[in-house]
């Protein structure tokens, strides 16, 4: 089926949890021209959201790549809000919040009850079933899909497109066109835990703190191998900062309860960080130490 998208027919988008990917996932849409509600919980997170909006706005005025006007457009057009209930009105929910599987559930429950009849309802999910979630909503799991964006959104071009097995292909076709509106280029995979790149990644993350561990070589030197001999743009170990060691642990477990092999159980040393708060970028230290 064609389905011809037009970005009017999106009156505006809810985006659920405000930290790092929906932060980035509102400014992209709202850079796209699309009316956006930011919403979570944590009225610190939607602050923080706000002034990281405003800052790197502000930014592209200096460096030219938009006018004042434009900036200013663009941070009019999204909301900031604290409650789901405020999301009514909305015709396209896109959830961002902590990696947990009841969180989700109970985000979709409400999502499905606050959003359009019909509105599409995607999650931005690492690692869990989409099937599984959409399950949580059987009145609306044909709008369920996974809509993955990657870190930092509105830098980084790739969404992974992930259909559960309730997701019409009406939904689906919607998504991709969102996506390429959003600027990005939408890539399927299929509906196994991590999809593509969190099965393929993470791994390698965990391995990097096990050479850590192990005394196999220092952060720095397991990064600057890995980006002076793979090419990689950032070693594993900063990359696991800047993703959020909480949320690399979070997808290790869906990874290991859901495929059951040891190799993606989470390294010690990456729970002891965790455990500890230092979860990266996000809270000023991680496997490094960043300036707030
Ligand atoms: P984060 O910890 O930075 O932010 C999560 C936010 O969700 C927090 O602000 C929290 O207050 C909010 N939240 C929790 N429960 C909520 C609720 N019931 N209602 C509203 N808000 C709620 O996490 P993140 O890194 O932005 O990750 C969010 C999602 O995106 C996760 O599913 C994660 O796996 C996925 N993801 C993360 C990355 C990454 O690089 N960090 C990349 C792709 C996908």
């Amino acid at each position: 089926m064609e389905v011809t998208f037009q970005m009017s027919d999106v009156k505006s988008i809810a985006v659920i949890g405000a930290g790092t990917m929906g932060s980035g996932i509102a400014l992209t849409a709202a850079s796209s021209g699309f009316n956006t509600r930011l919403i979570d919980i944590n009225q610190e997170q939607v602050q923080r959201a706000r002034g990281y909006h405003a800052k790197t706005l502000d930014r592209n005025v200096e460096k030219e790549r938009m006018t004042r006007e434009e900036a200013d457009a663009t941070l009019a057009r999204i909301e900031y809000q604290d409650s789901i209930a405020s999301a009514s009105g909305s015709d396209w929910g896109i959830e961002a919040a902590t990696e947990n599987i009841e969180v989700k559930k109970q985000l979709f429950a409400a999502m499905a009850d606050a959003l359009d009849p019909g509105a599409v309802l995607a999650t931005n999910t690492s690692s869990i079933s989409i099937t599984d979630i959409a399950a949580s909503v059987p009145s609306a799991s044909d709008r369920v899909i996974g809509m993955h964006f990657f870190n930092p959104v509105p830098v980084m071009k790739l969404v992974e497109v992930i259909n559960g097995l309730q997701t019409s292909p009406e939904t689906t076709e919607r998504t991709i066109a969102l996506a390429e509106s959003m600027g990005k280029s939408p890539i399927p995979a299929n509906d196994r835990a991590g999809f593509v790149s969190n099965r393929v990644l993470m791994p390698m993350i965990n391995e990097a703190f096990y050479a850590w561990m192990e005394g196999v070589a220092e952060p720095e030197a397991i990064d600057g191998i890995m980006k002076l001999g793979c090419n990689f743009p950032m070693g594993p170990l900063r990359l696991a900062d800047f993703i959020g060691l909480d949320v690399c642990y979070h997808i290790m477990m869906v990874l290991h309860g859901e495929l059951g092999d040891q190799k993606y159980f989470p390294c010690p040393k990456l729970h002891q960080l965790v455990t500890a708060g230092r979860l990266g970028n996000k809270t000023g230290a991680g496997v490094y130490d960043y300036d707030k």
